[in-house]
């Protein structure tokens, strides 16, 4: 499959048409950013690691019985996915504290929950991507009942099976974000990527960060942290 037009290019990726309507074209770029953009930089390598990891991680969930996006890698930055539209909501599932919800809930960094929590922002720039609940979303007609349903049904679910995959790599699966799109058809599958760009990674024996988090926090160190977890995944 050939890359026609670009369609839209967002902050790590563009988005390419191909020849056929139901199939688009990924091309992960190694530019970074973070709080709401204010931020800006590049991670050397990071649109290649992004991308075969997050390639690797869709090829797992399927065999799970997770539905994705997921078609070919082309090669080291690009990837062929089905043509979805995003349901405007970014669904972050989270095992132990960290971020966001740290900051919100005065906690430190570093509780591990009894069970892992799911909340959801509005993906709307203007806006900042607001917290909302499962009924502002409907509401806000997000999405409907059934699929809001079936997105938390299948993000706990994904959760489940990347724990269990990380930590046989040493890692703990801290919190992470997920998005989901419908297809044509209207079935919703997961899309995005899911990467040290939207995880948090935390290495199980010294709790070292391997993730975004060392940009977001100036920790030096940052393509270190995505090359370890290219090596643990891949083992190269
Ligand atoms: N996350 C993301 N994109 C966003 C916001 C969050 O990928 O726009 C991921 C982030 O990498 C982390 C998880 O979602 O793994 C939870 O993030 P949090 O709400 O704690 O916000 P942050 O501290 O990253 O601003």
């Amino acid at each position: 499959m050939e890359k026609k037009e670009l369609l839209y290019e967002g902050k790590a990726k563009k988005v390419y048409a191909t020849e056929d309507p139901d199939y688009v074209i990924v091309s992960y770029k190694d530019d970074a950013t973070a709080f709401d953009g204010l931020k800006k930089g590049t991670i050397a390598g990071k649109g290649v690691i992004n991308n075969r990891m997050s390639n690797y991680l869709c090829r797992l969930l399927e065999k799970h019985g997770v539905k994705t996006h997921y078609v070919e890698e082309l090669n080291d930055r690009e990837t062929v996915v089905k043509k979805v539209s995003i349901v405007p909501l970014e669904v972050i599932i989270r095992n132990i504290s960290a971020g966001s919800f740290a900051k919100r809930y005065g906690v430190e960094e570093g509780i591990v929950f009894d069970s892992p929590t799911i909340e959801f922002s509005y993906k709307n720039d203007d806006l900042h991507d607001p917290l909302i609940n499962e009924y502002h979303a409907l509401a806000l007609k997000l999405a409907a009942k059934e699929e809001i349903d079936e997105i938390i049904k299948t993000a706990f679910r994904i959760n489940e099976v990347l724990k269990e995959y990380f930590l046989s790599l040493d890692v703990k699966l801290v919190d992470f974000k997920l998005e989901f799109g419908r297809l044509a058809d209207g079935t919703v599958v997961l899309a995005d990527e899911i990467s040290p760009d939207t995880c948090r990674f935390w290495d199980a024996k010294t709790n070292e960060k391997l993730d975004k988090d060392r940009f977001r926090r100036d920790l030096g160190g940052v393509e270190d942290a995505y090359n370890e977890m290219m090596k643990r995944v891949f083992g190269e």
